[in-house]
């Protein structure tokens, strides 16, 4: 099973090389022809501002942004969270905009502000989890659920196969967020 990773910007390599632990073939992202035979994309996080002009510069927003609404699964972390939220509660435009969340930038505050923690997830149990800037969830659609909360606050959230998460999985070691996505990616 081969699954991209959107590689604009980002820690693309934590991404692939947990993907690589789990079995699956990764393979960086940067231009359409890479879209080909994907089961699945993980959009890692980096500045998502940026990473979409990169993306809408060399050509891959659109035909990215049609896949995604064709039905390729997809993983959000952190700014990747953001790139897949149909509404973002504090900046003027949106991105692919397929999972009916709004969502807050740099909700957790400046980068000095980063921290590590473990959150509640639903089938997972406790996993390590870290934020760096994360965006938070402020509204959930009807048709997500919330796999994971911080708290009262939710910080993953699934429909259908689109995933998302407010933290780093990739930079814990802890392998089994990634695991669940291969799963919906099947
Ligand atoms: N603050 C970034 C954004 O809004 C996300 C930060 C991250 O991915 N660690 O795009």
């Amino acid at each position: 099973m081969t699954i991209g990773v959107l590689a604009v910007q980002g820690d693309v390599r934590e991404h692939l090389r947990v993907l690589d632990r789990l079995g699956a073939t990764g393979r960086p992202v940067l231009r359409p022809e890479h879209l080909h035979g994907l089961a699945g994309i993980v959009l890692p996080g980096g500045e998502s501002t940026a990473m979409w002009r990169i993306m809408a510069r060399d050509g891959l927003a659109e035909p990215l942004g049609q896949a995604l609404r064709e039905g390729l699964p997809a993983f959000g972390t952190c700014a990747g969270m953001v790139l897949l939220a149909r509404e973002i509660t504090n900046w003027p435009e949106r991105f692919f905009g397929v999972i009916d969340i709004a969502v807050e930038r740099n909700a957790t505050g400046r980068q000095v502000d980063s921290f590590a923690t473990v959150v509640s997830a639903d089938g997972l149990g406790e996993v390590p989890a870290v934020f760096i800037r994360a965006p938070l969830v402020r509204r959930v659609g009807s048709g997500v659920e919330v796999l994971a909360r911080l708290g009262d606050q939710p910080v993953m959230v699934r429909q259908g196969s689109l995933l998302a998460s407010s933290f780093h999985p990739e930079l814990t070691g802890d392998v089994r967020v990634h695991e669940y996505f291969l799963a919906l990616c099947r």
